[in-house]
This record gives structure tokens, sequence and C-alpha cells, in this order.
């Protein structure tokens, strides 16, 4: 017979590393993939098709073991809310390396709650429908996972009392650069495949498509899986509900970007820059594609315009400056087509309510986890430091669930390098302000910055150079790239150029001003979204306002792990799981709560803590600035709000006043 291993880890007296990866190789030998620690669900990938998500399970949880459907389960219940406190918000954070199993756990999830809530169907068609079309345009191939997500994504189902009634999306960090670059082993987005495998020979005619292997951004064998695919993201985009002038703008679009990466440029004799022979008829065809004028094409790809003192300034292109105006007009393009549609989506799944009723939510995370590549760029910068601020979330809810004294109030990565005006962020920022600023001076100013500080090691390089100590390890970063990635304009010209396509939905993207959740803005609105630092501070949906969301609503925890490096099933290396392990704070969790073990307050005993916890605080904060004893205090009240103890704000402070009148009577009487 088989050992009973335990679904809760933290409920083991003794559990150190090793116990830990012991009961989780030995519930994966058995297909228990899923395993509790406390409130945090381990998910181990298992690459294969498990029969536990069918129906029949997922009516019957309550009696269950682990799973992703009970996390599910328990966010709804908790968003319905009990009598005492009323409804509440609930987000359900995934994390986990690449092919770790964060997408699927996402689609599982939303499909179980749309099970839960019994949607009605055409909404619940609707929103299922939304993984395939986002996945289509925003995932990959790539070495780690066949498929790939190469956006992060918030998806925030709103409800009214049980039954949802629309959903919303926010998409963070396209990784746009794969529209023109792929590694070994890597693909462009699922997109380009599926519309060149599957496309019909009159839509092809209508596209002005030529055969797949025409294209140098496409270049791969076309299997019959993709013409389905197809088939069915075309399905998918009538469900949500995509008209059909629209569905064609988008394709003649995409053909363009493939056209125009065929363009190639050459020097004269005469040492000028012309299109070669061969691209002329690329050149045309983009021009059609995209509904501009040739010569305007031309120009912008040749020429760069700037305007000084009033002064129309043009300066010739060498030939890389024509090549990467070429890539960035079709990074610019495909990032604009992909925020459309997530902007569709998000007007179509709107809900249809009243303004006045107030909806819940519960929101899924799938983003990225921490990345450190044999080369690291300003995306894996982004990418890692929200995962940095994702942790110390993590940490922060775990240790406040635990203990008060372990709560961090003023985490030190946080303050080194996401505050303004010194963080990180803000320096890059300034620098980027300046047009003659080069990767060097930026670096150089980190240096100087932060030379000294714990997070940070100078490195003494010809190449701009710098190390960051993160939570999950040390990551060199090459800098060179990171202004020009950082400022993300639109050159005027190329921005000019699309405003006077003759193709509606082009001329729409570039007048505009595309939010980071994908809403157009009109163009005459504040154009915020003028750095990438925005991403983290400046934007209404900047990740920092997904941080404050999250904080203000109950948390859920999936960790997922990845196996084996090979994508297949039944391997568990160890030394792989066990890196992940620790990357992904589940030991840090385990120590704090092997510390605070047994600590699990009821709602007087945590208050009465709190009390202590806040005067010692506060009494030792005198000194401090104003801004930081407020939100140290701020910081204190928000995590008392609720997380394990689970109360209302109102509640909580009536309870702290009471207790402060019961010491206050005590004093007196003494
Ligand atoms: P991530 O989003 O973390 O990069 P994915 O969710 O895309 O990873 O998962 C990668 C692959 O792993 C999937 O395409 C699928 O083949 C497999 N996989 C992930 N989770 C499961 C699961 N619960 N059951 C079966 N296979 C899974
Ligand atoms: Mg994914």
């Amino acid at each position: 017979m088989e050992e009973k291993l335990p679904e809760d880890l933290a409920n083991l007296s003794e559990l150190d590393e090793k116990s830990l990866l012991e009961v989780l190789t030995g519930r994966f030998t058995q297909n228990l993939i899923y395993t509790y620690i406390g409130d945090i669900l381990v998910a181990i990938n298992p690459f294969k098709y498990l029969s536990i998500y069918v129906k029949e399970v997922s009516v019957s949880l309550k009696s269950l073991p682990p799973h992703i459907f009970a996390v599910a389960d328990r966010a709804y219940q908790s968003m319905l809310g009990h009598l005492a406190t009323g409804p509440k918000n609930q987000c359900i954070v995934i994390s986990g390396e690449s092919g770790a199993g964060k997408t699927e756990s996402t689609k599982l999830l939303l499909r179980h709650i749309m099970e839960l809530c019994k949607a009605n169907s055409q909404l619940e068609q609707q929103i299922l429908q939304v993984n395939p079309l986002l996945e289509a345009f925003g995932n990959a191939q790539t070495v780690m996972n066949d498929n790939s997500s190469r956006f992060g994504k918030y998806i925030q189902l709103r409800f009214q009392n049980s039954s949802v009634k629309g959903a919303k999306i926010n998409e963070y960090l396209l990784e746009k650069s794969r529209v023109v670059h792929q590694d070994e082993g890597e693909q462009n987005f699922h997109i380009f495949y599926f519309m060149l495998a599957g496309i019909s020979t009159e839509d092809k005619e209508i596209y002005g498509l030529l055969d797949p292997t025409r294209y140098r951004f496409g270049k791969e064998d076309m299997v019959q899986a993709w013409r389905l695919k197809y088939a069915e993201v075309c399905n998918a985009m009538d469900m949500v509900g995509f008209e059909e002038q629209e569905k064609v703008d988008m394709m003649t679009i995409l053909a363009g970007i493939l056209s125009l990466g065929n363009i190639a440029f050459e020097m004269t004799d005469s040492d000028a820059l012309k299109v070669s022979e061969a691209s002329r008829g690329w050149l045309k065809a983009t021009a059609g594609q995209f509904g501009v004028q040739e010569e305007d094409l031309l120009k912008s790809l040749t020429c760069t315009t700037s305007v000084t003192r009033g002064e129309a300034i043009q300066r010739l292109h060498n030939q890389q400056q024509a090549e990467d105006a070429r890539d960035s007009i079709a990074k610019v393009a495909y990032g604009r087509v992909f925020g459309w549609i997530v902007s569709k989506v998000n007007e179509l799944l709107a809900p249809k309510v009243d303004c006045d009723v107030e909806l819940n939510e519960i929101g899924i995370l799938d983003i990225f986890g921490f990345e450190n590549f044999a080369v690291n760029r300003f995306e894996q910068l982004c990418i890692n430091l929200a995962n940095e601020q994702l942790q110390y979330f993590f940490n922060h809810l775990v240790s406040m669930e635990n203990s008060f004294t372990h709560a961090r109030f003023v985490p030190l990565f946080q303050d080194l390098f996401l505050t303004k005006p010194i963080g990180i962020l803000s320096l890059l920022d300034e620098q980027s302000a300046f047009p003659q600023a080069t990767d060097r001076d930026f670096v150089d100013k980190l240096n100087s910055k932060f030379k000294t500080a714990p997070n940070f090691e100078v490195v003494r390089n010809h190449t701009p150079l710098f190390t960051i100590v993160h939570y999950a390890g040390k990551v060199q970063y090459n800098a060179s790239g990171f202004l020009e990635k950082n400022r993300d304009t639109i050159p005027a010209n190329i921005r000019e150029l699309f405003i006077n396509s003759v193709t509606p939905l082009l001329s729409v993207l570039f007048a505009a001003t595309i939010s980071r959740t994908g809403t157009l803005m009109p163009r005459k609105a504040k154009v915020y979204l003028r750095f990438n630092f925005c991403l983290f501070f400046d934007t209404p949906h900047s990740l920092a306002v997904l941080m404050e969301k999250m904080f203000a609503a109950s948390p859920h925890f999936v960790r997922c792990i990845k196996p084996n490096r090979s994508k297949q099933p039944d391997q568990l290396d160890s030394k792989l799981v066990m890196d992940q392990l620790r990357y992904n704070g589940l030991m840090e969790t385990i120590r704090i709560r092997r510390d605070g073990f047994s600590w699990r307050p009821k709602f007087r005993e945590f208050a009465e803590r709190f009390v202590v916890t806040y005067m010692l605080v506060f009494n030792s904060v005198m000194s401090l600035s104003c801004g930081i004893r407020v939100c140290l205090i701020l910081d204190c009240v928000s995590c008392c709000v609720d997380y394990r103890a689970r109360i209302c704000r109102r509640r909580y402070l009536a309870l702290l006043a009471e207790i402060r009148r019961q010491r206050q009577a005590q004093r007196e009487r003494e």
C-alpha cells in the first residue's frame, strides 16, 4: 500500500528543506501534484493529463484533498463573505518560473469559478474565450515552454452578489521585441503561424499574404494543428464580439508586419541608403497593407525628422538605423494591436449594471516569474522588480499572519530600489529625460548612489553592467539599450505615418494613446505613459496600483513548481525543485511558520498584540519624518484590517478604541 503523505505541510512539527522536498516528491510520484503549506497551495506541473479536473471532482470539494479548485472555491466563498464581515474582494496570486503551470492554473481557476457561480452561458463563454484569443496574440513557443505567455495579466472577475457580471483584464509588459527577433529554438507570437497556416485562399488574397516560407518573421514548417487554431481564434473573436471589419483590419496589419520584416536595405556606390532591389515589392506590399503612401513609409524608414526651434531637420539613416526603424515600426504596430484587443475585450466584458451597484471582485494574477538569463536586459529588470514587489507582498502577509514581530515594516529593497526620488527606476527615468545621456551614464549614476547598498554590486567592466541582489538571487544586468527602451516613445514621423493610414483601425490606434490596461484614451488626454517607469508608479493602472489593490483584498497564493527542464511527466529533478522552493519564498515561509508556529491568534489576542506593537513602533518612530511615520502606521492598520483575523476596518478600530478605553480605565484605577 502507498504511504499516506501529509496534505498540509504546515501541520508537520518537524519541517526543514529536506523533509519538505521528500514529502513533495513522494506525493508527486503518487500523482498528488497539489500540497498545502497552510493557506498556500503548492502545485507541481505534472506535464501529463490527470483526471482530477472532471466535473465530478469539482462538485464534491468539501471532502477533497489539496486542489486548485479548492482555492477557487475558497476565494469565491470569501468573496461572498460571511454574515459578520460582508463580501470582500479577493485576489489569487499565481507565481512560478516559465513553464511551471501558472497559465494552466489560471485557466482552471477561471473555469471552476464560472462553474461555482453558475454563470449565464453567454457571458461565461465570452469570458472563457478570452483566453485562447489572448494566448494566440500574447503567447509563443520558447525553450522553456511551448506555450509561454509573453505578457503578464491580471484578470478581474466582477460579481454582483453571487453571479458574475463581467470581467476586466490588465496586461503588463508584452515582450514586443519577439516580433522582430527570436532566439534559437524560439518562435514568434503564435498568431502569425496560425494565420499563415489556417487562412483561406480568398482571405489570403484580401490580406495580401504570400506563402509562409517567404517571410523572415515567421519561418517555420506549417503544421496541421495551427490551421485548427486559426479557426479557434476566429471563433473566439466572433464569440467575444469583434466586428467583421475590425478582424479584417487586424489581420491586414499583421500581414503588413510580416511584409515589413522582409524589407532589406543596402548602400549605393555613392554611399546613400536605399531599399534593396529584391525588397521593392515588399515595400509596396507593406504600404498597401498598412494603408499608407509608399513614399511616406520609405521616408520613415530612411530618415529621422526632428524639429528644432520650429525648423524641421532631416537626418538620413545609415543601414543599421534603417533596420532599427523598420523593427521599431513592427514592434509598435504589434504592441498597439495587442493593446487594442485587450481594450476591446474589456469593453465587451464590462459589467452591464447600474453604476451605483457595488460589485465585488476576484482577481487572478498570472505574471512571469523571476528571470536570470545569460544576458539580462531591461525586460528582465522590469519583471524581476515586479516579482520583488510580489515577494514583498507575500512575505509581508505570511509574516503578518504568523507574528507581528516578523513584519518588516520598511523593507530594505523596497526602499532602495523602488521609491522616489532615489530608486533605481527614478534614476533611469531621470537619465532618459536627457537626450544626450548614455547607458553608461546611467550605470555610473547607479554606482555612485548605491555603491554601499547591500542589494547592489558595482561591476567594473567596459560594458555597462550592474548587479542586483534580489530575494531570489544575484542578477547581473546589461544596461545597453536601457534608456532607449525606457523612453519607449514613438518617433513623431512614425506616428504621423500611421495616423494618416486609410486603414481605420491603424489610424485610430495611433491617434489615441493606449493606457496600460488597453483602454483607448483620446489623443488630447494627458499622455501619462511617457516612460516605462510609470509602469510601477505613475499610471492609474500601474503595478503599484495593482499592489495596492491586492493589499486591500484577501489574498490566496498558488506557487507553481516545474519538476524538470525537459517537460517530461513523472520526472522530478530535486535540485531544480529545491531552487524553486527557495525562489518562491517557500523556505522562508516555513522558517517563519516554524518560528511563530503555534501562534494563530484569536481576534482579540491579535488586536491586543497589535496594540503593543503599534505603541512600540509608534514610540520608536517618533523621531522619523512625518511621511514615514504615517506610512508605518497606515501600514500597520491596513495589515490589521484583516488577513487571518478577517475583520473589517470599522470593527477593528472599534475594538482598538475599546482596548484603549479599558487600559485607560485600568490606569486610572491604579
Ligand atoms: P507558465 O504559464 O507557468 O509558463 P503553463 O501554464 O503555460 O506555464 O504550462 C506549461 C505546460 O505545462 C502546459 O502547456 C501544459 O502542457 C503543462 N501543464 C501545466 N499545468 C498542467 C496541469 N495542471 N496538468 C497537465 N499539464 C499541465
Ligand atoms: Mg504562462
